[in-house]
């Protein structure tokens, strides 16, 4: 039988490594390893800690082509995308080794008698599961704020990543990190949630489709433990009647083939004033006449491969199926003819609320744009889906666009940018994006147990 485990390079559909899936033996062994490690390291001090962590980042630094290279062989990445990953991962390891002793520090409490405090203490082993569409930052985004805090993390990486996984963890044991802090299971997505039950894990965090994040949050209720979920997102990306268009049209269809058009926070919904609707479309269409698909390690590629041959094909899907009930394609649509799993930058309009777009996470190159007569049909429209993760804002007034942000339900509001991430800056969502936040002060106190010390 084939492992599910390997490495397809998504430019040339060849399979270039294969791993094998581990046994329950192996899983119980690294289980009990992350236990025995946990006793230890959630004694050593914060300086030791953030030792090995700004360690960690160096060696990230130092080795950013080749990280970013994996990236590419693995799942498409463009090269300059994957470098700035890797810099981003290493500015995330660096702000956690640097801040973490001052948000874990006791926190007084104001109380009429005596004294009390909130003591910040780790729980235990960590599972994490992430995906493959940012195969370092995910891993580090989970990973640093536990590793400072003191936990210890079991990490069940996308099976079509497993080199990253494997470097990942190379790079923080060659950093000085001890053995069963940070290890990589192995294992199929259909296997992880029966983990949940099991007593050495204390936590779960996921990112990932709805699908997975549902059945390992259900398997951690069950077992009384807390989980945090980033699932998909649609983000409205609305442009405002006041706003500068050159700048909107540039930033939504640029920021749509990020990545491929295979992120989280993706601008999926283009919501724009019917005033300047045509002229909005007009000049998309001139953007994605220029764009170049091709080779991720090319520096002339503006857009690479989708991860797989079964994400293209669903994509394409996605947009023929919408197209039939009624919306207009603008431009591409179609799959590059060749092995790798190409498609063209496209640019869907007139979608209706009934249609699959209307509705569905596109997870692809894929401008969605839609017309609405004013701010409050912009408002609804954007608020309109099961979503909650990120929005855009586009407006010359900002104390204007505050007011707007406030009216859009998602846990994130860009003004007169993409949604992006930073090391300090809150990531999650709201609705059925998935709850707990991620990077920033508040991601450290998600699997952390905030005792209160009280003295009478
Ligand atoms: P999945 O949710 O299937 O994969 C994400 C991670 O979850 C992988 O590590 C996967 O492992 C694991 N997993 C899969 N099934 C389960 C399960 N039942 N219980 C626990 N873990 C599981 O996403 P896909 O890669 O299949 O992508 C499908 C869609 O999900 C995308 O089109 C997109 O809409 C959304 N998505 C959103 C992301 C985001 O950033 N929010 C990221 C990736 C996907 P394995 O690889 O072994 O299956």
């Amino acid at each position: 039988k084939t492992s599910s485990i390997k490495t397809v390079n998504p430019a040339t559909g060849k399979i270039e490594k294969e791993f094998q899936e581990m046994y329950e033996e192996q899983i119980n062994q690294i289980l009990d390893k992350a236990v025995y490690a946990f006793q230890q390291w959630k004694i050593t001090s914060f300086e030791d800690r953030a030792e090995i962590i700004h360690t960690t980042a160096s060696l990230m630094r130092e080795k950013k082509e080749d990280l970013a290279k994996l990236c590419a062989k693995e799942m498409g990445k463009i090269l300059e995308e994957g470098i700035a990953e890797v810099e981003l991962c290493a500015n995330i390891l660096d702000y956690y080794a640097d801040k973490s002793k001052e948000f874990l520090a006791d926190k007084p409490i104001d109380t009429p008698q005596g004294k009390a405090f909130i003591s910040y203490e780790p729980i235990g082993v960590i599972l994490s599961v992430q995906p493959w569409n940012f195969p370092f930052y995910q891993l580090v985004r989970s990973s640093a704020p536990n590793i400072m805090a003191g936990n210890t993390m079991v990490m069940k990486h996308a099976s079509n990543v497993p080199q990253c996984a494997e470097m990942m963890e190379k790079l923080f044991l060659d950093a000085g990190l001890p053995k069963g802090v940070y290890t990589n299971l192995f294992i199929p997505g259909s296997k992880v949630s029966n983990l949940a039950a099991d007593d050495r894990i204390k936590g779960v965090a996921l990112t990932g489709s709805e699908p997975a994040g549902a059945s390992l949050a259900s398997a951690a209720g069950k077992n009384i433990k807390k989980s945090t979920l980033e699932l998909g997102g649609s983000d409205p990306f609305i442009v405002l009647e006041d706003a500068d268009i050159d700048s909107a049209v540039e930033v939504a269809a640029y920021g749509r083939l990020w990545n491929a058009g295979q992120v989280c926070v993706s601008p999926k919904r283009i919501i724009v004033m019917e005033s300047f609707a045509d002229q909005f479309i007009q000049k998309s269409k001139e953007i994605y006449e220029r764009v170049t698909v091709g080779d991720p390690l090319d520096p002339t590629t503006n857009l690479a491969p989708l991860s797989s041959q079964k994400a293209l094909e669903e994509v394409i899907s996605q947009v023929e199926k919408t197209v039939s009930q009624g919306a207009k394609l603008v431009f591409g649509g179609k799959k590059i003819m060749g092995e790798g799993a190409y498609m063209e930058p496209t640019i869907l309009t007139g979608i209706k609320k009934g249609m699959l777009a209307y509705s569905d996470e596109i997870f692809g190159p894929v401008l969605c744009i839609y017309s609405v007569k004013n701010e409050a049909e912009a408002i609804e429209l954007a608020n309109d889906t099961e979503f909650g993760l990120g929005a855009t804002i586009f407006s010359k007034d900002i104390n204007h666009a505050v007011e707007v942000a406030r009216k859009i339900d998602t846990g994130m509001v860009f003004i007169n940018e993409l949604t992006g991430t930073s090391p300090e800056l809150p990531f999650g969502g709201t609705k059925q994006s998935g709850y707990g936040k991620e990077l920033s002060e508040l991601g450290i106190y998600e699997f952390v147990n905030e005792k209160l010390i009280r003295i009478a």
